[in-house]
């Protein structure tokens, strides 16, 4: 028995066309607690024949769906708000448990997952078309804007509610119905919000969550021609191959993958933000989120200071297990997590690095790391070219400000980069220099729903929360109407 086997939200069954389902074989797939490894429940190991019917419930469901008037659907997507708000601590309980990440974090997550529900059930009724003047007197020109149609989203773990429901809720919004299929490491956050959503009177079929087989269920997403789009938030890696997979049926895509962020630090920054802003952005959620700092670049006349300062404050970090009372910084995900980040540390020192702070596994052992600084990082690094997803925070030295932003733009990734400064020539000079989809300007922190979130070049494609968001799972469509 674990500690969420009590939980009213805790289920161990798939969600498709309202029913709650195991898979055609029966066969079921574990799910660990990160903090301990043991075994915290399963959930169905379905495949391509399951998600098949998933496919079809939304299908079957969709006309109706988006019949529905914006407001009504508005009101569902309200109540699901309000059931999710009211359960933040049984979510975060949940999350913390199949996650790790601390429990003020994984409730954090919660209400910032909540708050895009909150948000696209307001837009639903702004998603309105325009009337375009016309080139002839005889004519009216319209332009709608009408639903997608059956979308498909797969999640990632380090954020498995608010990954869910910064692409269903604007889905739902704007009259499509979706297929979920959440990372086999957190399924139970994502079903918890499935039965949430049931109690909040969502329509058979219209929200379905699959478990199981990333390969063969993202196949059949990705393959089956009634998925008009497909919404993926991972690894860069896997983004491609969805791409490639998704190409015979043209779909739609919206793709949110990796980073590799530039934190900058200019000798005249407020040293004392600099460094809390490196701490939130790099540390959070134990390094593992797609805009933590991956890079910190620092400039000559600050460099030893901020190192100093910022090695200082790692003892403020408690690590362990993440529903223990004041821990801020829980497991990484997995041992295969623990391998990445112990062979790009590796590297780092191989190529002359030096620790400065942490240095490598927790005391505590297991998926536990310890939150780390590293001077002398250099561009031959893999720290350098790869997402580190984890405690470690290289640091880098540079003189200019032209220097910095070629060091900053000196990557295929485009997702979220940081700067710290007080003068405003720079700001506006670097912030527009830097080939990022979002800057954070004296800020480690970027998220938030009213915000376009997504990256440029190989970051992906499409920007998700903010009044952007919903024209992801809405096609334009125009009317000509003549004869007048
Ligand atoms: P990470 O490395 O952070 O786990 P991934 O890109 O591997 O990121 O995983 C993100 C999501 O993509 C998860 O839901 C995972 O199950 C899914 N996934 C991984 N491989 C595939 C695949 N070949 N086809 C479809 N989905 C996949």
């Amino acid at each position: 028995m674990s500690s969420i086997d009590a939980s009213p939200l805790f289920r161990q069954l798939a969600y498709v066309d309202g029913a709650w389902v195991e898979a055609d074989d029966g066969r079921r797939l574990a799910v660990e607690d990160p903090a301990t490894g043991q075994c915290i429940g399963s959930v169905p190991d379905m495949g391509a024949a399951e998600t098949r019917r998933a496919v079809q419930a939304a299908d079957a469901a969709w006309g109706a769906w988006r019949r529905r008037s914006a407001r009504e659907r508005g009101g569902l997507l309200r109540r699901w708000f309000e059931l999710i708000v009211a359960q933040a601590a049984e979510l975060a309980r949940l999350m913390t448990a199949e996650q790790g990440k601390p429990l003020a974090e994984a409730r954090g997550e919660v209400l910032y997952a909540a708050s895009f529900v909150e948000w696209f059930a307001e837009e639903a009724k702004r998603a309105g078309g325009e009337v375009v003047p016309s080139p002839a007197a005889d004519r009216r020109l319209l332009n709608v804007r009408q639903p997608v149609g059956v979308c498909a989203m797969i999640t990632p773990w380090n954020f498995p509610a608010a990954m869910i429901t910064r692409k269903v809720a604007p889905a739902l919004a704007a009259g499509c119905t979706v297929v979920v299929k959440p990372a086999e490491q957190t399924p139970f956050t994502a079903l918890a919000l499935a039965v949430l959503a049931e109690q909040a009177g969502m329509p058979a079929g219209v929200l379905n969550v699959v478990t199981g087989d990333p390969v063969a269920i993202g196949g059949e997403l990705t393959a089956n021609p009634t998925v008009r789009k497909l919404s993926f938030t991972g690894s860069t890696e896997v983004g491609r191959l969805l791409m490639a997979q998704s190409a015979p049926t043209v779909k739609k895509l919206s793709l949110e993958l990796g980073g590799n962020a530039p934190f900058i630090v200019f000798d005249d920054a407020d040293l004392d933000a600099a460094v809390e802003g490196a701490l939130a952005c790099k540390y959070r959620n134990a390094g593992q989120t797609c805009v933590c700092a991956n890079r910190l670049l620092v400039q000559a006349g600050i460099h030893d200071r901020f190192v100093e300062r910022l090695s200082g404050a790692l003892a403020r970090f408690k690590v362990g297990r993440g529903s223990e009372e004041g821990v801020t910084i829980g497991p990484l995900i997995d041992a295969a997590a623990v391998a990445k980040v112990d062979a790009l540390l590796a590297d780092a020192l191989a190529k002359g690095a030096k620790v400065v702070a942490g240095g490598g596994h927790h005391a505590l052992g297991g998926n536990f790391y310890q939150p780390t600084v590293l001077t002398g990082a250099q561009a031959g690094m893999r720290v350098a070219r790869e997402e580190i997803f984890g405690p470690v925070a290289p640091v880098f030295r540079f003189d200019s400000e032209e220097e910095a932003i070629r060091m900053a733009n000196d990557t295929e990734f485009g997702l979220a980069a940081y700067f710290y400064t007080r003068d405003v020539g720079r700001v506006f000079r670097v912030a527009e220099e830097l080939e990022y989809g979002m800057v954070g300007v004296n800020t480690g922190i970027l998220s938030n729903e009213v915000s376009p979130f997504g990256g440029i070049k190989q970051s992906g494609l499409g920007r998700e929360g903010s009044s952007h968001g919903i024209d992801e799972y809405l096609e334009l469509k125009a009317i000509h109407l003549a004869g007048l």
